[in-house]
């Protein structure tokens, strides 16, 4: 049996709905229901993750136990295990949705490791809860293996992200409408353990807000701080508002991540926002290949366009004046989240020119760099180029002598490479100029700039052929893409891990546009 140190502090201190019922329903006056995971007929283990399981104490040989198959798949619970689902509400597309929750989503309990931290673990697609809703409450393979490579993915990129222990397959098929056609079919089931030192999200405390529940709102404000936030004291007559503006700098921080990466999160609903400001929920997103500022993966957001890659930072805000419209029913005034606010706004300016100017490889940020980085940006997106192959062949241009050929296998297009080169090499003199007016080498630069511009991303079509391998019971790509994704700024990545979106894969279901379906 495995042993883990559970100190289950969510349930132990916030009131919840102990019935055990699943049924669905408004759960009024309470952060959580308890629920358990549902059986599944088969489960076998597909793929886990070494760092993750080293997070907890754990070595390979208890993953390959069958406490650890039964437990990861929903099939028992471990002693210490106090299994519940966790009431939240969301403003879903800019609307206000009500209640959500954890409707498929199940929360085992918190790990204390051996180092003192505290992890939770969450199985994605155990099973039905009270806030599943007309859903079953299961998820289906395909975005399993999604979440699970993804999160590692962004954790090995540096991006704050929730991770992924365990993707086990339940032996059972679920009915899915992958395209939203109205032709389901069946497809095979899985789970995927989560891990996060918390998954409070935003829509935690607006459901509460919602309900006028203001003193329970208070209480999970004071107990957020106190087990997710050891920065803030409590003590303090100002201790929203400094909680707050810390909310805001992480999200800031993180959007700005993604834009580094060119991560388009797909769904950046107020209930998929993290508090701690980890990447959470991974559902359509997806990863620019030829760079498209406007470029949305999620097929639900076509028409809206709410959520492509740089509209990020916009609706990262919006959400958190939504989340200070939630803390202003019991902060001492809405004015003082507005400072929050504002240091969203300048953290976010602060940290995005200090990344362009590492993805650029300035050495310091002058004013006049925003005018170099944007007419490079529109010239990329006009002549469709890619964004990973392009800073990566970026870093080898000399500035002595820069040379555009060197850029050329970003282009997915030799007609728009040649309808373009006079811009780019007009673009290009002005970048070497600018290079030369630092104190630094090209080598230095080289290395510098390799260290943010990763070689390796999850691009859509690989996690695909990832999927389809897994499907017919191959799980070696997915092994291929952990380990290309464990060293995303090398070098020496195998070639057909890091080439550019290959031509079938621009209008194939799940390569480029997914529906939420999952
Ligand atoms: P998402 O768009 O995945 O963030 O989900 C929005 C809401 O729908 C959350 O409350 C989810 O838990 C719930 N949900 C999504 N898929 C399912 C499912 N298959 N079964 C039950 N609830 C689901
Ligand atoms: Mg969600």
């Amino acid at each position: 049996m495995l042993q883990l140190n559970f100190n289950n502090r969510f349930v132990s201190e916030l009131p919840g709905d102990d019935s055990g019922i699943a049924k669905s329903r408004q759960t009024k006056g309470v952060c959580w229901s308890a629920v358990s995971p549902t059986r599944v007929a088969r489960p076998a283990l597909l793929a886990y993750s070494g760092e993750v399981l080293r997070i907890l104490d754990l070595s390979d040989e208890d993953a390959q136990s069958a406490s650890f198959l039964s437990a990861f798949s929903g099939n028992s619970l471990l002693p210490g295990m106090n299994s519940y689902a966790a009431c939240y509400g969301g403003h879903q597309f800019g609307n206000w949705a009500g209640q959500l929750g954890d409707g498929r989503a199940i929360a085992l309990g918190e790990v204390i490791n051996r180092s003192g931290e505290r992890w939770e673990l969450q199985l994605k697609g155990a099973g039905i809860t009270p806030y599943s809703r007309n859903a079953d409450g299961r998820a289906v393979l395909r975005s399993s293996v999604r979440e699970f490579l993804c999160s590692e993915a962004m954790h090995h990129l540096g991006i704050p992200t929730t991770r992924a222990l365990s993707l086990i397959t339940s032996g059972e098929t679920v009915m899915r409408d992958m395209l939203y056609d109205g032709n389901p079919g069946l497809e095979p089931g899985a789970i995927v353990c989560r891990v996060a030192p918390s998954f409070i999200r935003f829509g935690n405390f607006e459901i509460l807000a919602s309900r006028s529940e203001h003193q329970l709102l208070q209480q999970l404000i004071e107990f957020t701080i106190t087990r997710d936030f050891p920065e803030i004291d409590l003590k303090s007559n100002n201790y929203i508002e400094s909680w707050f503006r810390l909310i805001c700098e992480r999200t800031a921080r993180l959007v700005v991540e993604w834009l580094r990466v060119g991560f388009v999160h797909g769904v950046m609903n107020t209930d998929n926002m993290s508090i701690i400001g980890l990447t959470i929920d991974y559902g359509p997103y997806g990863w620019i290949d030829n760079f498209d500022p406007g470029w949305t993966p999620n097929t639900t957001d076509e028409d809206y366009r709410r959520y492509t890659l740089a509209q990020q930072p916009a609706v990262a805000r919006w959400n958190l004046e939504r989340l200070a419209d939630a803390l202003a029913t019991v902060a001492p005034s809405r004015a003082v989240l507005d400072g929050g606010l504002a240091h969203f706004d300048s953290t976010f300016q602060t940290q995005l020119s200090t990344m362009l100017a590492a993805k650029f490889g300035l050495l310091k940020w002058t004013d006049e760099d925003a005018d170099l980085v944007e007419s490079v940006f529109d010239l990329m997106q006009r002549a469709e180029v890619d964004m990973t192959e392009f800073f990566r062949r970026l870093a080898d241009i000399k500035q002595s002598a820069p040379d555009l050929n060197q850029l050329r296998n970003s282009f997915y297009r030799e007609a728009l490479y040649r309808n373009h080169s006079e811009l780019f090499n007009t673009w290009l003199a002005r970048y070497a100029v600018r290079l030369s007016a630092q104190q630094d080498t090209d080598e230095a630069r080289k290395s510098r700039m390799n260290r943010v511009n990763p070689r390796f991303i999850l691009r859509n079509y690989l996690a695909q052929q990832a999927i389809e391998a897994a499907t017919a019971g191959d799980t070696s790509q997915i092994n291929k893409l952990m380990a290309a994704a464990r060293h995303p700024y090398d070098d020496n990545i195998p070639a057909e891990l890091t080439a550019k979106r290959p031509d079938w894969a621009i209008n194939k279901p799940g390569c480029s546009m997914l529906s939420c379906s999952s």
